[in-house]
């Protein structure tokens, strides 16, 4: 086990390896880990880049391991999404980030959505949106403050998608498109989808000050985001120099390292005062 350095107190597990008797295995202890309640949320902030202030929190779920210790998601997720097991898990996530934004708002502190990362499964759900005015409904979450991600792959199938994000809408929950600029979206069916935001990838981020190319997919991304009406976040923020240029581009929000990494929910009382 070592220390994988993003100073979030997460440990990388040894690499596992793709023998189908360790896939099985680690479905197996997927399956447990939810009867067992394994799973819990960090949440990592996102900023406004003017003011500075928290104006959202993105839920990210980790595994606390038995034996294998904190699994990052990377690890997991793409298991859970091929074994179907991240439906169960998803709305475990849904209902956690609600009801924990929802203790958060009762006790006082200021009220942020709470972004929930959906994976395509879920997406394609026939009862997603039942499921989902269920869980606003049963934590007493006011729709605003709820904000669900979802990829640019989730919107191929147009048709579906348009109406799916049009009853979420409907519902008064949030649509942001996560890591965009990696997929498919064409700016021209982009401007027909009820979506509010669009997240820029950090792989964008990340060479803004070593490949002018990206910096000016970065740049193009936010204009062409704020001429369709639609906020920007750039995630991935790590250093200064990345925030400065966001900031001369009118970027509307920030999430990365360089402010804060994901942290455990007794840290968040601290940074919503
Ligand atoms: P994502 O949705 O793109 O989430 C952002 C990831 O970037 C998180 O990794 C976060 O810890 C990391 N990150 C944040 N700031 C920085 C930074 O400044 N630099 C760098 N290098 N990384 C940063 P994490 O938590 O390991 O999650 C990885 C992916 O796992 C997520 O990517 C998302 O696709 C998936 N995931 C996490 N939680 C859930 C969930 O509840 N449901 C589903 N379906 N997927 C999830
Ligand atoms: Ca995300
Ligand atoms: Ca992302
Ligand atoms: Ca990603």
């Amino acid at each position: 086990v070592k220390e994988n350095g993003r100073n979030d107190g997460m440990l990388y597990c040894e690499e596992w390896d793709n023998s189908s008797l360790e896939r099985l295995t680690l479905q197996h202890e997927l399956r447990q880990g939810l009867q067992r309640n394994e799973f819990l949320l960090h949440y990592q902030p996102q900023y406004h880049l003017n003011t500075g202030e928290i104006v959202g929190l993105e839920a990210l779920v980790r595994w606390q391991h038995p034996e294998r210790g904190m699994v990052p998601p990377g690890h997991f997720i793409p298991l859970a999404e091929e074994s179907g097991m991240i439906v169960q898990l998803g709305e475990w996530v849904l209902e956690e980030a609600c009801r924990q934004n929802k203790a958060w708002q009762d006790a006082g502190l200021k009220a942020v959505p709470v972004s929930v990362n959906l994976s395509i499964r879920q997406f394609m759900q026939q009862n997603l949106i039942e499921k989902v005015s269920s869980i606003l409904r049963e934590t007493g979450l006011s729709p605003q403050y709820l904000e669900l991600e979802i990829t640019e792959t989730m919107t191929m199938d147009v048709h579906r998608a348009t109406q799916c994000l049009l009853e979420l809408t409907k519902l008064g929950v949030g649509i942001s498109i996560d890591d965009f600029g990696t997929g498919y979206s064409s700016f021209n069916y982009l401007k027909n989808l009820p979506i509010g935001k669009l997240k820029i990838d950090r792989s964008f981020v990340r060479d803004i000050q070593h490949d002018p190319g990206n910096a000016s997919i970065v740049a193009a991304i936010i204009a062409m985001a704020h001429n369709l009406n639609l906020q920007v976040i750039a995630e991935g923020v790590e250093t200064e120099e990345q925030m400065q240029f966001l900031k001369k581009h009118m970027c509307d929000e920030m999430q990365g390292y360089f402010w804060s990494p994901p942290v455990p929910n007794y840290q968040i009382a601290g940074l919503l005062r």
